[in-house]
């Protein structure tokens, strides 16, 4: 059987190579950060990184994570519910809860596995999910997993949503679920339109906060900050493995019956691992850190600022951006790849998409700032942009 099945499988692989989208992994020979070496010896600003706080080598995680290395041990050989559970599992998951004004939270591995795990266990047949066209392949993956009536609504497009939900009347509960930031333009969406949809039309809100978490709002609060929902929309997910912290993790914040219907029922929950101690503890840290002082998020925002306004001046074409992530637009798939290889060889590591992950002729790098670059590492940055721009005929 193997031979005709492998016959199969190197076709597939000639015909996504052929396609221009092999996915190669560059290898990083130091930790994740501002600057880092890469196998070929050659040292990069990384600009693509979720890094947004600069936390994936923050001397107070890594401490507090050695130190619960020593007292907590290695890894917890087990699932939350049988003896998987210990002291700073419960206290990561009441930080998150603080962090987001919300009642509840439960963790999971990843927010993969939030987005998974939290729509088959709340909704049926008789419900319905509203998600924006544009919301990460989790949420998408878990909508597939629910019985529930999917709608969808193109990206943040209020009048699309109005009408999904004028549609969905003919169902018992409603749910409408978007991104807190859309990961290709940085876009955030209009959540108090959203929520004035909903209160008009019946239905309940799940915000994704994993790019918006740590970084949009004036204290880093996500989306629901900046809209001043705190606690008023039914469901948050999130991730510890972007800005807050970058290591891995995810969750599921919001009402308490909610989230105690997830501790019974959501499978990614109940048959995956519960986090090492390690990264538990770590996250406490960081939760600590944060309703200390918001200096990351104000330096984070103060860099992107910096790097949107001199970009601009350049004369490049920034997508308007609410968050870390600004897409410089080029239009073209090739000069999109040539521009970043270009820009690698200028030290400055940028990764450059075009359709299908991207819509055709919206061929765009995008650049992902972080509270962990410096201004002279912007400088750089844009400086390799101003170069490579002239060289490509593209300012
Ligand atoms: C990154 C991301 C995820 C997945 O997070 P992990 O914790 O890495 O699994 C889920 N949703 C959104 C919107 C994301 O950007």
């Amino acid at each position: 059987m193997y031979t005709e099945f492998q016959k199969y499988l190197s076709t597939e692989l000639e015909n996504i190579e052929s396609a221009g989208l092999f996915k190669k992994e560059r290898i990083i020979t130091t930790a994740q950060q501002a600057l880092i070496k890469v196998s070929s010896g050659q040292e990069v600003l990384n600009f693509c990184a979720n890094n947004y706080l600069g936390l994936s080598n923050s001397p107070v995680l890594i401490k507090a994570a050695k130190e619960a290395l020593d007292t907590r041990g290695f890894g917890m050989s087990s699932v939350r519910f049988i003896c998987g559970t210990q002291d700073l599992h419960l206290e990561l998951e009441k930080k998150v809860a603080e962090f987001f004004g919300t009642e509840d939270t439960i963790l999971y591995a990843a927010c993969f596995d939030a987005n998974g795990g939290v729509f088959e266990p709340l909704l049926n047949e008789e419900d319905a999910i509203i998600s924006d066209s544009l919301n990460h392949a989790s949420i998408i993956d878990g909508v597939r997993l629910c019985k529930a009536q999917r709608y969808r609504y193109a990206n943040a497009d209020m009048e699309d949503l109005e009408n999904c939900l004028k549609l969905a009347q003919a169902q018992r509960y409603r749910l409408i679920v978007t991104d807190g930031v859309f990961s290709m333009d940085g876009n955030v969406p209009p959540l108090d339109k959203i929520y004035e949809l909903a209160n008009k039309y019946n239905a309940m809100i799940m915000v994704d906060e994993s790019h918006s978490a740590g970084v949009v709002g004036k204290t880093g609060r996500g989306a629901t900050e900046q809209f001043n929902l705190r606690g008023k929309v039914e469901i948050i997910t999130g991730t510890l493995g972007k800005a807050l912290g970058g290591a891995i993790g995810g969750f599921t914040t919001g009402k308490k019956e909610i989230i105690a219907i997830l501790r019974q029922r959501s499978r990614p929950y109940l048959f995956s691992n519960s986090i090492p101690p390690m990264v538990a503890a770590a996250g406490i840290a960081m939760f600590d850190m944060m309703s200390k002082t918001h200096e990351l998020q104000d330096k984070l925002h103060s860099n992107t600022e910096y790097f949107v306004k001199r970009m601009t001046d350049a004369g490049f074409s920034i997508k308007p951006t609410q968050s870390a992530i600004c897409a410089v637009m080029l239009y073209n798939a090739r000069l999109s790849q040539q521009f970043a290889a270009r820009m690698l060889e200028e030290g400055i590591y940028v990764v450059g998409f075009y359709f299908p992950v991207v819509p055709k002729e919206q061929a765009r790098i995008r650049v992902q700032i972080s509270a962990g670059h410096e201004v002279e590492h912007l400088d750089k940055c844009i400086a390799a942009f101003i170069k490579v721009g002239k060289e490509l005929g593209v300012i």
